[in-house]
């Protein structure tokens, strides 16, 4: 399938695109992100440097490291956010370093994103209409239907059908009426991985989506995380709660300084006397 992004306006409403949160991700490679040696800098200071590490299909992996170890400045490397100076982002086999935040979202690799204030004065559902659309598959699919427009009512339909799904699938459906803006901290945080899974991502990057979330929906989003997971999608979490990261996580990766420090099952990173001074001496 091409990787043109443009000439999509007539078209949003996307209809290949079995996202119902019941459906398997389609893929089949047994590490679909790996990252390369990348490295960025600011001014004097090397956010991340030649950070090298791959993630395994249909794992939740959480990446770990004290403040500043570069955790979310490789978050935006690999998601298009910031380009890196160095290194290579691979996703799914296709090298996608330096790609445009959409096309890589395009391409089934995404990370929630906060509700943005002009969205707070709409609703749940009307906030959900609005998410990104995966376009996938669309190109193929115009191709053998030159006469589009008569499908469009039908798409629409078809994405209020999966929007619908993935809602109850959240137990956010009773709000669907309420204005974002009015949601509590958790109910913000369902709905922003509700947005993200709109999009039919093969894999969804989350950096401390539990922040500011009481302990019940906690529970509930990692609940959520976990059904995904064992429907094949796959999960890479920055949190600092270790305890959080060492009771979910089936491996974990360790920043320090904007490199890989280690990386291991709960159990080899807990013992790691390393990772235990990086932590002692993180935040000075
Ligand atoms: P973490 O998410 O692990 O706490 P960050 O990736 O946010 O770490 O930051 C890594 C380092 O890069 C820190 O020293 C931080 O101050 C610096 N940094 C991050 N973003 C910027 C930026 N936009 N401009 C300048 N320095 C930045
Ligand atoms: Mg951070």
């Amino acid at each position: 399938m091409s990787e043109t992004e443009s000439g999509s306006e007539t078209n949003e409403f996307e209809s290949e695109a079995k996202i119902d949160a019941t459906s398997t991700p389609d893929v089949s490679v047994e590490y679909p992100l790996q990252v390369d040696g990348l490295r960025k800098t600011f001014g004097g200071i090397t956010a991340v440097d030649d950070a090298t590490f791959q993630i395994e299909n249909g794992t939740l992996t959480g990446l770990i490291g004290p403040n500043g170890a570069g955790k979310s400045t490789t978050f935006n490397l690999i998601t298009g956010m910031l380009k890196p100076d160095k290194g290579t982002v691979t996703f799914n086999g296709e090298d996608i370093t330096g790609m445009e935040p959409h096309a890589i979202a395009n391409k089934g690799l995404v990370r929630t994103f906060q509700i943005a204030r002009e969205l707070e004065d709409m609703t749940v559902l009307e906030n959900m209409m609005l998410a990104p659309k995966n376009q996938r598959g669309e190109k193929l699919w115009r191709s053998v239907t030159p006469g589009v427009r008569n499908d469009v009512i039908e798409q629409e339909e078809e994405l209020l059908e999966r929007v619908w799904e993935v809602l109850e699938f959240f137990e956010i459906d009773h709000i669907a009426e309420e204005y974002a803006g009015n949601l509590s901290g958790g109910q913000r945080k369902l709905l922003e991985m509700a947005r993200a899974l709109l999009t039919d991502p093969d894999m969804l990057l989350l950096d401390e989506p539990f922040a500011g979330v009481n302990p019940s929906l906690e529970k509930r989003l990692l609940t959520h995380i976990h059904e995904l997971r064992e429907q094949g999608y796959t999960f890479l979490l920055v949190e600092h709660d270790m305890d959080l990261i060492m009771e979910n996580c089936e491996h974990v990766i360790v920043l320090h300084q904007g490199r890989v420090l280690t990386e291991g099952t709960p159990a080899d990173i807990k013992s790691n006397e390393e990772v235990i001074e990086a932590y002692l001496g993180g935040n000075v």
